[in-house]
Formats: C-alpha cells, structure tokens, sequence
C-alpha cells in the first residue's frame, strides 16, 4: 500500500523528537509528496504550543523548502484540543486563519488551570472509568458538535479514543461540514466498532502517523493493515488513492 502523505505529525514544538527540517527531510525519504505539521495546542501541559513556536515553525517551513527546492507539500497546523462541553477550542482565532489545517481532537494532560477549569469534561474523560464517561456521551457529543459548527476544522483525529461519543451524530455533522475522520496509525482499532457507520456515512477518511518520533513519519501500518482487512476503497482514503484539501481559514 503506497501512501502518499501524513497529516499528523509533531516535532520538538510540541512533544516530538525532531525538528521541522527533520520532519520534512525524513517524509520525503519515506517518499510522501505531502506531510502536515501539527503540533499538540496551546493549553497542553509542559509542550505546547505558542504563537513564538508556530511563527518559528512557519520560518523553519518556508527554509526548508526554499534552500532545498523541494516540491514538497507542506501543511502547517496545530492539533487543537476540544475542551469542555461547549465546544471550546483551545487555538487562538489569529493562530486558526495561519493554519492549512485544523486538528481537533481530546488530550488529557492540560495545563492545571485548564483541566480544572473544565475539571468533569477532562478528569472523566482522561481518567474515569467506562460507567463514569458512558454518562458523559451525549455531553461529549454535543461539545463536538458545536466545535465543528464553530471552527473551520478540518480532521477530528482519533476519534473515540478515551473521549465516547454517539458516532452516528458526529460523522454526520463531519460529513456535512466536509470534516476528515482520521485513521491514526496508533488508535485506528478504537473505530472498528463502528466501521459500518463510518463508511456508510460517507465521510471523507485522512491518514495520520501521529509520529512523535520523526522516523515513524508515513509509517501506516495498523492503518493499512485496517484498510485491508475492511476492504475500504482505496479512493476513499486521503493520504492514499487521494489528496485532501483544507478549508480557507481566513473565509468564513
Ligand atoms: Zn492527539
Ligand atoms: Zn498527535
């Protein structure tokens, strides 16, 4: 299975091990044509991101590609944090309109003031146990729902993964809103439950590595081996038998 990007990937701005450059030299060794840089967002704990990060990124981007010629296809991002149950994201909106692309997606170690602040949403969904979050689906769901009518989101990576939710509703609303659900290289077996839903709803499917380490950037394998044991298309798979594109973040 030959893929021709990842759309999730980090780098020491955040909790990687490389740098931009790193990234970029090593997705091109793999033999990807497109790679995207998103680092974890701005309330995460210890490694996150800030706008002196994201501007150093996006001169680090723009080095790489002008001193080595290459044709390279870079998205700059940032892997946005979904938090509490209004559909907060936790990406400055100056930030959002200098994304290529938008992640959203639950992370569990916040700032301390953060995961206070939205103390039952984060603590339940991070740490509880099955029967504490199963009462907090629907809450969830709605949180996500109203993010991705509030947002220019572009991908709601690994979905399901410590966060429940009712899928049905969200993949609708991401199939309307033209939202990529992501198959993550470490968390695509939490969407074999409901892999029925997901291709019969028609929404549009995104490759992710989620690399921390650099070296693991375009390696897909649980995610091929996914692809292959459901027989799902290959066109329908973005990253493989086709390209994404992203939403404008300065249009509406
Ligand atoms: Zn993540
Ligand atoms: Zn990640």
């Amino acid at each position: 299975m030959k893929f021709v990007g990842d759309y999730h990937t980090h780098t020491l701005a955040s909790d990687g091990t490389g740098f931009v450059r790193d990234n970029l030299r090593y997705a091109e060794k793999r033999g990807l044509e497109e790679v995207a840089i998103t680092d974890h967002s701005f309330t995460c704990f210890l490694c996150h991101m800030t706008r002196w990060k994201f501007n150093l990124q996006e001169k680090a981007i723009k080095k790489y590609l002008d001193s080595t010629k290459s044709s390279l296809k870079v998205y700059h991002g940032v892997e946005g944090n979904l938090l509490g149950f209004d559909g907060y994201l936790d990406v400055p909106d100056d930030v959002i309109k200098r994304c290529d692309v938008l992640h959203l997606g639950f992370h569990r170690y916040l700032k301390i003031h953060v995961a206070f602040k939205y103390a039952k949403y984060v603590f339940t969904n991070g740490f509880g146990p099955k029967r504490a979050k199963e009462k907090i689906k629907d809450l969830n769901t709605e949180s996500y729902l109203k993010a991705m009518d509030t947002y220019p989101i572009d991908v709601l990576v690994h979905l399901g993964h410590r966060c429940p939710v009712n899928v049905d509703a969200v993949l609708k609303k991401a199939a309307e809103k033209g939202i990529y659900v992501e198959f993550n290289e470490k968390h695509v077996d939490v969407l074999e439950k409901n892999i029925e839903t997901i291709l019969d709803s028609g929404v549009k499917l995104i490759v992710g590595s989620d690399a921390h380490n650099y070296k693991k950037i375009g390696r897909l394998d649980q995610v091929a081996k996914f692809i292959e044991k459901y027989q799902i298309p290959e066109e329908r798979i973005f990253g493989l038998g086709a390209k994404p594109t992203f939403k404008d973040k300065n249009n509406g």
